[in-house]
């Protein structure tokens, strides 16, 4: 595909990029002092929490008024949220600043000693941030970029680069995804793509699962007719552990839909990512 072509769906959708940008960082923030999470999972909730979360939002200059279209009553039904893991209760931070002060205490640290004094708090931060993936309005994340157009060739984002925490050791691991789907009637501005990604990266996750995930939900969310997800990572629990077996990354891929079937699509879009892969990421 060329870049043209790519661009006629990035037109679409530019205006919304800012809001959405700025209501990301305001929902780090708001969901650490919110004590709402301590029941465990509630599947039900109906998505009050987005709305303490919604003040501090750009204002936005587009009418859209989250929650009334047909597409945003689908992506935040209680069967979706729950099956993409969007539905969890919001981040304990006290919880987390005790048990990193009996870490400190535990490794024989002081967490008395002034450079550590606000390290329970800055942790529980981070983590709040770094989960916040289980807490994602998709509805807001995706934010009207969905557009029916006729169009059936392949559409490519190459080169996201995703952080993530690995579930074994809660340590990171990091690289790029590169997606690729098939539409059926809809097509998703080209943006939105780094953001599903953000969205399941920002969890506890294996990168097995994490590309699957990815795939999944565009599959489900666009009706695509088929998708395919490749991502490389650099697992930090391997290479600073000494365990060196990931020492040069790791590859996992997901091919849904055409893409499991037709092998020829398969290999056109490896074919696209070997021949941007001199430059960096694709291992
Ligand atoms: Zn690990």
């Amino acid at each position: 595909m060329s870049k043209s072509e790519l661009n006629l769906f990035n037109n679409n959708e530019t205006p919304y990029q800012d809001g959405t940008g700025n209501g990301k960082n305001g929902k780090g923030k708001n969901g650490n002092g919110n004590g709402n999470g301590k029941n465990g999972h509630n599947h039900n909730h109906d998505h009050d929490h987005n709305h303490d979360h919604d003040h501090d939002h750009a204002p936005r200059s587009e009418a859209v008024v989250f929650g009334e279209t047909e597409a945003d009553a689908f992506l935040r039904s209680p069967d979706l949220l729950h099956k993409y893991e969007l539905d969890f209760p919001a981040v304990d931070t006290d919880a987390i600043k005790a048990a990193v002060t009996r870490i400190l205490s535990a490794v024989g640290e002081d967490p008395q000693r002034e450079g550590l004094l606000n390290t329970p708090k800055r942790v529980a931060g981070a983590y709040a941030e770094l989960l916040e993936g289980y807490r994602t309005d998709p509805a807001e994340l995706i934010n009207n970029a969905i557009f029916d157009v006729q169009y059936d060739d392949m559409v490519i984002v190459r080169d996201i680069e995703y952080f993530s925490l690995c579930e074994h050791h809660m340590l990171p691991f990091l690289g790029h995804a590169h997606v690729a789907y098939i539409p059926g009637e809809k097509v998703i501005g080209l943006s939105k793509i780094p953001r599903i990604v953000d969205m399941f990266s920002r969890r506890l996750q294996v990168q097995e699962r994490l590309t699957r995930q990815i795939a999944e939900f565009i599959e489900e969310v666009l009706g695509a007719r088929g998708v395919a997800v490749v991502m490389d990572g650099m697992h930090m629990c391997s290479m600073m552990r000494g365990v060196h077996k990931c020492h040069s990354g790791m590859t996992t891929s997901a091919f849904l839909g055409s893409f499991k079937e037709d092998s020829n699509l398969r290999k056109e879009f490896m074919g696209h990512l070997e021949r941007s892969a001199g430059k960096k990421s694709f291992m």
